[in-house]
């Protein structure tokens, strides 16, 4: 009961990459880069599993960032003359690689990740993809001229590495789709059809993670604008729990999220955010268990698992460690409360 995982992504060492930012410059290249991307995901491994958690991620140590670690795998792509596009409904500027030519994977995407990490510990493990809405809106394209036709070609690689995934023995594959907030009416018209066609065939468990964004100024300001009130869930999850998909992570602590809006996620896992990650305030065990019981008016014991809102990436090591320790010691106490 109340398994405990974090959303994904965990902060970079100071020797892998910058850090305190979401799209680092690595500090090394070639072998020496990979060197160090593995000392960081056995790091991390270690912290996770000495903080008590259950289900344990790579912490995206291999990736620049949790869209473009994908990409960059992908044939058809032309990286050299990026784009500036609005993404998230104009929430924020980005410089964006262009879809130039039909898609194709290049060969394996977080097989060396996957690999380390499955090696270094017997815990359950996650490694995370980003979703193909999400992807979409990330990327300029100028060859499939149709939005819904590129999210399903992004959906077969999705699906073909995810399957490869499986195969090195990962246990839980979970999408991230932050797009899916934004564009409610088109998830429900084609989002989750996407997100089940990357999904297709897999045994091992799936998940989606859905958020209002990582901790950074533009994502605060956004949130500032969507009033006391977020409601966004309410249009999404109906279409969510009538999919394939067995898992749906969610924003719960700090958040304007109504939180009886997870009761429309009926026969799914939820993870529910019980670690702020736009906060560098560290949760009490306490707090994160009172976070757990608010949730169980409105999901079912065994289909909850405690999780932190978002990815830590942009976020200082020792906070995110103290988080990732107040996460567990809460679980345990939340077990022994509502048992
Ligand atoms: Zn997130």
């Amino acid at each position: 009961m109340f398994e405990t995982t974090l959303a994904g992504s965990l902060p970079k060492p100071f020797w892998l990459a910058e850090t305190d930012k979401l799209w680092p410059a690595w500090k090394a290249s070639g072998a020496e880069l990979e060197k160090a991307k593995r000392d960081a995901t056995l790091l991390w491994l270690k912290e996770q599993e000495d903080a008590g958690l259950d289900i344990v991620t790579d912490g995206e140590q291999s990736r620049q960032h949790f869209v473009h670690g994908f990409l960059e795998a992908v044939e058809g792509i032309d990286f050299e003359h990026k784009v500036k596009m609005g993404i998230r409904d104009n929430r924020y500027d980005a410089m964006v690689p262009v879809v130039v030519g039909p898609l194709k994977l290049k060969g394996r995407v977080h097989q060396f990740e996957a690999k380390i990490a499955r090696a270094h510990t017997s815990r359950k493990l996650k490694i995370t993809m980003p979703g193909p809405m999400t992807i979409v809106d990330t990327i300029a394209d100028r060859h499939y001229g149709d939005k819904v036709t590129l999210a399903m070609a992004f959906a077969e690689l999705l699906n073909q590495e995810a399957r490869a995934l499986e195969k090195d023995g990962v246990d839980v594959i979970q999408f991230d789709e932050p797009a899916f907030n934004v564009y409610m009416s088109e998830v429900t018209k084609w989002g989750v059809k996407a997100l089940e066609r990357a999904a297709r065939g897999l045994k091992c468990t799936t998940a989606v993670h859905i958020c209002y964004g990582y901790g950074i100024k533009a994502n605060l300001d956004w949130k500032e604008t969507l009033g006391d009130e977020w409601r966004q869930y309410e249009q999404i999850f109906p279409a969510l729990a009538k999919s394939s998909i067995k898992q749906v992570s969610l924003e719960c602590i700090h958040s304007h999220v109504p939180p009886e809006l997870m009761q429309l996620l009926k026969g799914k896992d939820v993870l529910v955010g019980v670690i702020d990650v736009a906060s560098d305030k560290v949760e009490t065990p306490q707090e994160v268990a009172a976070t757990i019981g608010k949730a169980l008016k409105y999901v079912p014991k065994n289909r909850l698992i405690a999780c932190t809102n978002c990815g830590m990436a942009p976020m200082r090591r020792d906070i995110a460690r103290a988080k990732l320790k107040a996460l567990a010691a809460g679980a345990a106490i939340a077990r022994k409360r509502y048992r």
